[in-house]
């Protein structure tokens, strides 16, 4: 047996999802002539309450395209030290629009709104740099899989408005943050200058992520999308199956939830320091190997040899993420195989 716990980016197009995308209308989307396009970004902007939306091939794209329109060059977005901004784009934000950084660190990424304010410096003049933006990750990735309280994103909001400066949601997991926490879309939207979601992490679709916004800031990520050289073709084939994950794999996220409930309970249970299962909110488990005489890649190794296959993201950081191509069957036999690496580990401690 094979259980790939590594992302929930490694799913596999159903043959229904395929089925959808091969019949899908399509046209040139570069003539803003492709209607499966212009319906999947009608339809995500106007779930979060959104007036726009860009189709982008991926989440990082979508983050910077939604970014470059809040921070001009040399102005300074805010982030959290480990979010996807900041540690998974490559400095995209500095190559291709001059943003500077700075990070406050959060325990798993939970916000806490002062965290940012406090580090805020609006206006500063001609001789320091102003703060014009603050991000927020929503589940926190690197967290494992944390919501952000909507008390804080209030307050964060509140406090941004008061200092002038935007706000911008990664939300490439907002949809797992929406199932488990019951705070509609269109209130983590209201709260949000411009978002990024993506349809290819827990809805299952292959590719797929969509920049929110005004009609303004979107017609002009439009246009930094096609300068970027991503303007694409007859590209409703993929948007089809944006549209094929909303319909079918939204409510399901609960499912992945659950499992990654069971999973983390189970491995607290053999040693507790590794997670708190209060902890786990969605469909991520992080694991904290530092009462194990192993290193995450040697943890990886071992599971590996058994099929199950987890991400090491640091040298005692491990990750696990379930997904629609993880059934009941394939949670329990990653358990009981982690059990056994786990406990060996310890007796030869
Ligand atoms: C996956 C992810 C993205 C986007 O990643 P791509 O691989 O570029 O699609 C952005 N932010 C977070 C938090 C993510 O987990």
């Amino acid at each position: 047996m094979r259980v790939d716990l590594r992302s929930d980016t490694v799913t596999l197009p159903s043959l229904a999802m395929r089925q959808a995308m091969a019949d899908a209308p399509v046209g040139d989307d570069v003539y803003g002539e492709d209607p499966t396009v212009n319906s999947l970004e009608e339809r995500v902007a106007e779930l979060f309450g959104k007036e726009a939306g860009v189709f982008a091939p991926s989440g990082s794209l979508a983050n910077q395209l939604a970014l470059r329109t809040l921070v001009a060059p040399g102005e300074e977005l805010l982030v959290e030290t480990n979010s996807h901004i900041v540690r998974a784009e490559l400095g995209a934000a500095a190559v291709f629009s001059g943003i500077t950084t700075r990070t406050w660190q959060a325990e798993r990424g939970l916000l806490n709104a002062q965290d940012a304010l406090a580090i805020a410096k609006p206006d500063s003049g001609p001789y320091l740099v102003s703060t014009t933006a603050i991000a927020v990750e929503n589940t926190h990735n690197f967290g494992g899989g944390t919501i952000q309280p909507i008390e804080e994103i209030r307050k964060l909001h509140k406090g941004a408005q008061e200092m002038g400066l935007h706000l911008h949601l990664d939300g490439a997991r907002i949809f797992n943050a929406h199932i488990a926490s019951g705070v509609s879309l269109k209130e983590y939207g209201k709260n949000f200058d411009t978002i990024s979601v993506c349809l290819s992490k827990g809805l299952g679709a292959p590719v797929g992520s969509i920049a929110l916004s005004t009609k303004e800031r979107i017609s002009k990520a439009r246009v930094w999308r096609k300068r970027y050289g991503s303007g694409m073709r007859q590209v409703g084939i993929l948007a089809a199956a944006g549209h094929f994950a909303l319909d079918n794999n939204f409510a399901r996220l609960s499912d992945d939830h659950k499992r990654a409930k069971f999973l983390a309970s189970k491995l607290h249970s053999i040693l507790p320091s590794l997670v708190d299962p209060a902890h786990v909110h969605t469909n991520i488990v992080g694991l904290n190997l530092v009462d194990l005489p192993l290193s995450a890649s040697e943890f990886a190794q071992l599971a590996k040899a058994q099929g199950v296959l987890i991400s090491a993201l640091g040298p005692k950081f491990a990750r696990l993420v379930t997904h629609l191509d993880i059934d009941d069957e394939g949670m329990e036999y990653s358990a009981e195989v982690l059990r056994k690496v786990l406990q060996h580990a310890l007796m030869s401690k």
